[in-house]
């Protein structure tokens, strides 16, 4: 499919070039943003599976530059407008004034945060971005956690490890976000498991980060099951919701769980030798969630939460919980699944950043060193030359 049946395909993808966003999935997080006021009060920020990194430029536009991005991308005028009356000056943008009553210059509706601190982590290396702290690593293993605690404080002392005490010593996050997907294999329960695996190690890297009233925002794919998730998450969050952007096409099972409000049981510590998802148990003593009542209460005060994405059938203990379901963003604005007419004058854009590393690229190197020609099979399938 050429770039320009991916423009009318996909409005999103168009509008990404347009705005200079590097994927269509910053709409994702500007909607979920508007729905959540997600970066209220946030400052320290992990973003995991971040490449080619459109999530981490909305995280510098929003909080390094101060800017209020609208939900369709633009700097949206009602924002600027709302942030104007909350500090009790008339609009600037509206007014057309070029400072505000109190003399400050119209810029002064955007709010640079102080203190920023972003760690964006992929398996792909990511083109650099402006104030953004890149690692290039894998967010399944557990050497990530150092890595990502001395990204996040240089002082932080690598001989500690990722002990539970030194963990507890990092917990100075404000959001994680995660928006990771594993390479889709088009086998539909293989790609939910593999995604939940991704998941659970987003979700263990956030608990190892998050301070108390942090919030925590990752893609999940929605199989068989994922109640269970949500009453696991409900344990160590206030709030879960699931939410589906509308720039996230309708005919996806992708959505996004918002949990906000991190309030660890007492006596919790986050730890990757030890991981949720696999066998971890919680305390409940001190468990002050609804669940309380719903969960099954050992005599020794523990619940199993070994229910974990590799349990195929879930056991008489799994705790489940309906999360509640939210579409987000203008309902009437682009149809991510839609095909959109375009002007006749329609130029298409190169994308913002291409790949630094796509998986196809040795297959087009072998390409060009055959100069172009590609081996037959029987079958008619085009044969790649096999690596000695
Ligand atoms: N949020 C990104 C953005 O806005 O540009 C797009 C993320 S893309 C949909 C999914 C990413 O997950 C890919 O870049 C992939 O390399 C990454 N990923 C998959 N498995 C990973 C892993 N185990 N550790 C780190 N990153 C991973």
């Amino acid at each position: 499919m050429g770039k320009s049946s991916k423009d009318k395909r996909d409005a999103y993808y168009r509008l990404a070039k347009e705005q200079g966003w590097r994927a269509r999935s910053a709409f994702k997080l500007l909607q979920l943003d508007e729905e959540f006021n997600l970066f209220e009060d946030v400052s320290r920020v992990v973003d995991l599976c971040a490449a080619p990194g459109s999530w981490s430029q909305v995280l510098s536009r929003v909080l390094i530059k101060g800017e209020r991005v609208g939900r369709n991308g633009w700097e949206d005028r009602r924002y600027a407008d709302g942030l104007a009356r909350k500090s009790g000056e008339e609009s600037v943008l509206e007014a057309g004034l070029s400072s505000t009553p109190n003399g400050e210059e119209k810029t002064a509706i955007r709010h640079p945060r102080k203190d920023v601190k972003i760690v964006a982590i992929d398996l792909q290396p990511m083109s650099p971005l402006e104030g953004i702290t890149c690692l290039k690593a894998d967010i399944t293993h557990p050497s990530t956690i150092p890595l990502l605690l001395k990204a996040l404080d240089p002082d932080y002392a690598a001989s500690a490890s990722s002990t539970s005490s030194s963990i507890a010593a990092s917990q100075t996050v404000d959001l994680v976000i995660s928006d990771g997907a594993p390479d889709v294999t088009g086998l539909h329960d293989l790609d939910i498991y593999v995604q939940s695996q991704l998941l659970w190690a987003a979700l263990n890297l956030a608990l190892c980060v998050l301070k108390p009233g942090g919030k925590f925002v990752a893609k999940i794919f929605r199989g068989r099951d994922v109640d269970i998730l949500y009453a696991q998450l409900k344990v160590v969050f206030e709030h879960v919701t699931v939410a589906k952007p509308r720039s996230s096409r309708a005919s996806s099972v992708e959505a996004f769980i918002v949990c906000t409000n991190f309030q660890p049981p007492a006596g919790f510590k986050a730890s990757l030798e030890n991981p949720l998802g696999a066998g971890r148990k919680l305390d409940i003593n001190t468990i002050t969630t609804d669940l309380d009542q719903a969960t099954q209460k050992r005599e020794d005060g523990i619940i199993e939460l070994d229910v974990g994405p590799e349990t195929n059938e879930p056991s008489s203990t799994d705790i489940r919980w309906i999360a509640p379901f939210l579409a987000c963003g203008d309902l009437s604005s682009f149809d991510a699944d839609a095909s959109h007419k375009l002007p006749d004058d329609h130029v298409s854009l190169d994308p913002v950043q291409p790949p630094t590393a796509p998986p196809y690229r040795r297959a087009l190197e072998e390409r060009r060193k055959m100069g172009g020609a590609y081996g037959k099979t029987k079958l008619g399938v085009t044969a790649l030359p096999v690596a000695g």
